[in-house]
């Protein structure tokens, strides 16, 4: 058996080739049907007649329905009215499964093509976005690999909250409660002590009620969190980064990138550095361009959208106010009102795709945040003792691999980014 995409060049014209695959198409015409077979490499017309093959196969090969499955033999010839460019003229085939009807056709609501997500995989569009994910994730590990990180494993079942108890799932354990983690930070940070650059790709999980087009409630979270690293240090890792992970989809899915229609020029014009912007002075900006926005507010997706279409590349906003972010952010020591961290905000509209900075490390702050913050300091013991025994300097980062998978595409919706979307309002398929 052989790719379809293999098949589909001069060297192989006048050969038979094999080939297996769903139909993607069917028409008949005359005394000739012809039947476009797709594989997951591409997809390629195949001919029948009776010239070539018996009648009644013939007429079995013409009674079929889009995404039948099957083999197909025979003799590859170059035609320009192809959809690919070439023919395949069929002497023999075998149906694997021949299907009275498929539920997707043209046409149809969101809400059905999301109740039928585990068929609509198969659509040329979430291939394209299947194949592009697939690229995200894997220039994400190379970078950090190449980079002299080591990939570690924290668990999903927790007993501390990291992002705060709104957004915690809980789940009955034996008799007890535990919740499914919110982030991997706190344990990424465990490991630093031994390894000083690590990363992790996991699930997280967040009861988000706010529906927004950006928010899922189990996304891929990618994180790294980095030894001796300052928040201009971890800035800097994460936009080479960036640039890396888009650049590696440039070059390996051009096409699927045109397919859905991205501006591919835009995304090559996606280089490091990127600009970096002090909140305060982000919000001056926001009142030049007209937005109600003052110091001290938060961003929203709604806020990001405003202040991004004003960007054609990302950009880090950095020194939030401390009363924006959560406890374990340090504070500037020359201005304590102001947290050494950074987001980076996707542009057109798109907005926050990654939230990081330095840590706090010095014990005695850190308990002191926590109190202020109704934290039970017990719960947390081992956070702790991460700052009693050989505490360091430390960053790190989290990426919603879903939002930059997104942002890559220009897609809507970050349900049209991954596979199968959870959200408040969808569980199923
Ligand atoms: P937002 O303000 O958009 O809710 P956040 O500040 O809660 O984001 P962080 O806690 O900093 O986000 O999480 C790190 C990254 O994880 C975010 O920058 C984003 O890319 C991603 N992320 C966070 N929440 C979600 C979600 N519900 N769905 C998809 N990705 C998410
Ligand atoms: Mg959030």
């Amino acid at each position: 058996m052989q790719n379809i995409k293999d098949v589909l060049n001069l060297e192989s014209v006048g050969k038979t080739v094999h080939l297996r695959g769903w139909v993607y198409r069917i028409r008949t015409s005359g005394k000739l049907t012809f039947i476009i077979l797709r594989d997951s490499s591409g997809m390629v017309q195949l001919l029948s007649s009776a010239r070539s093959l018996k009648e009644d196969e013939h007429k079995e090969l013409s009674s079929l329905v889009i995404e039948s499955s099957m083999e197909a033999t025979g003799v590859i010839r170059e035609d320009k009215r192809a959809v690919t460019g070439y023919e395949v003229e069929l002497s023999s085939y075998k149906i694997y499964q021949r299907n009275d009807n498929f539920p997707i056709s043209r046409d149809l609501g969101e809400e059905f093509l999301l109740d039928n997500r585990h068929l609509w995989l198969r659509s040329r569009e979430f291939s394209a976005v299947l194949k592009i994910r697939s690229t995200i994730f894997k220039a994400f590990t190379d970078f950090y690999y190449e980079n002299g990180f080591y990939q570690v494993q924290p668990p999903i079942m927790v007993s501390t909250a990291t992002e705060g108890g709104s957004t915690l799932f809980k789940v009955p354990f034996f008799g007890d409660e535990v919740s499914l983690s919110q982030s991997s930070q706190f344990y990424l940070e465990t490991f630093i002590f031994s390894l000083e650059k690590v990363f992790t790709i996991a699930p997280s999980f967040r009861a988000e009620k706010s529906r927004t087009r950006r928010h899922l409630t189990e996304y891929w979270h990618a994180e790294a969190e980095v030894a001796w690293v300052d928040n201009e240090g971890m800035m800097e890792i994460e936009e080479r980064m960036i640039e890396y992970v888009v650049s590696s989809v440039v070059r390996e899915n051009e096409e699927e990138l045109r397919l859905l229609g991205r501006d591919v020029e835009f995304l090559k014009n996606i280089k490091a550095p990127f600009p970096r912007i002090r909140y305060g002075r982000l919000m001056e900006m926001a009142q030049e361009w007209g937005l109600n926005l003052k110091y001290g507010d938060d961003l929203g997706a709604d806020e990001e959208r405003e202040i991004t279409v004003h960007f054609d590349k990302p950009v880090f906003v950095t020194h939030y106010p401390s009363s924006l972010k959560t406890f374990y952010h340090r504070p500037d020591p020359d201005n304590p009102d102001e947290i050494l961290c950074h987001d980076l905000l996707a542009p057109e509209g798109y907005g926050e795709i990654i939230g990081g900075g330095e840590r706090i490390w010095d014990l005695d702050l850190l308990k002191k945040r926590m109190v202020d913050y109704n934290l039970n300091t017990e719960d947390y013991y081992w956070y702790l003792d991460l700052r009693k025994y050989g505490s360091i300097p430390h960053s790190g980062f989290g990426l919603g691999l879903d939002r930059l998978a997104m942002w890559i595409m220009h897609l809507d919706n970050i349900r049209e980014a991954i596979p199968f979307p959870r959200t408040i309002r969808r569980t199923k398929p």
